[in-house]
């Protein structure tokens, strides 16, 4: 709410007075409220970040197949304005947290139309079923990342481009590492420079008697 607050009072210092000052003060106006606004969407998310382990909802049945639509219709608008193609497997069902799984997939899907190539995105959620786990993956046709980088972007904070370049916070992937932990799950990446990246995490498989 301060934060709100200060964006509102900005918002109008700057109706107010646009083009009664000089240019300097203009753009000085428009510096403040571009940081306001990344500030309110660092502290969305770090609450995001700190609120998956403190989650009180206990694991159940989730069906990916749902969580899947869910996350494509949330996503929609990014999808419609990208041109991105994005489909699935027929997905199975799973122990976990749904709304947990819509956020990881969320991220996932939403970092593959970020960080686009050329190309309009290609992406294609698929699950194969190992022992006692699923194994999913989000494959993509973007930009790629180089091998060196595949562990440190799981970390808060790390990103490798700059704000102009792609904007976002540096949370998202340690939002999906910390919802896959809570599933006592992995997630990892397979991916070189400018050759597309595949995100694959796991998830618990529904046992004979529960399915
Ligand atoms: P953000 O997107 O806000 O920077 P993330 O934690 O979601 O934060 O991602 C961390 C970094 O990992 C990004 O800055 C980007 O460099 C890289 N990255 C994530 N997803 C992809 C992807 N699908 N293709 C290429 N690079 C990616």
């Amino acid at each position: 709410s301060p934060l709100r607050n200060i964006y509102g009072f900005t918002q109008l210092l700057q109706e107010d007075y646009r083009g009664k000052l000089d240019k300097k003060a203009d753009d000085r106006f428009d510096r403040i409220i571009n940081n306001v606004k990344r500030m309110q969407s660092l502290i969305d998310d770090l609450l995001t970040f700190s609120r998956v382990d403190s989650s009180t909802r206990p694991l159940g049945k989730v069906k990916m197949q749902q969580v899947f639509n869910d996350t494509r219709d949330l996503l929609m608008q990014s999808i419609t304005d990208s041109k991105a193609d994005v489909s699935c497997d027929t997905l199975p069902t799973v122990i976990g947290d749904r709304s947990q799984m819509v956020h990881l997939l969320q991220n996932l899907i939403g970092n593959a139309i970020k960080y686009h190539s050329d190309q309009p995105p290609k992406i294609y959620l698929s699950a194969i079923k190992k022992g006692e786990e699923w194994i999913f993956s989000v494959a993509d046709n973007g930009i790629g990342i180089a091998p060196e980088y595949h562990k440190q972007i799981f970390e808060i904070f790390k990103r490798l481009h700059t704000q102009r370049q792609y904007p976002g916070t540096g949370i998202g992937l340690a939002v999906c590492r910390r919802i896959v932990e809570r599933h006592n799950g992995r997630i990892w990446i397979e991916s070189e420079s400018g050759k597309g990246a595949t995100f694959y995490f796991t998830a618990t498989a529904m046992s004979e008697a529960d399915t």
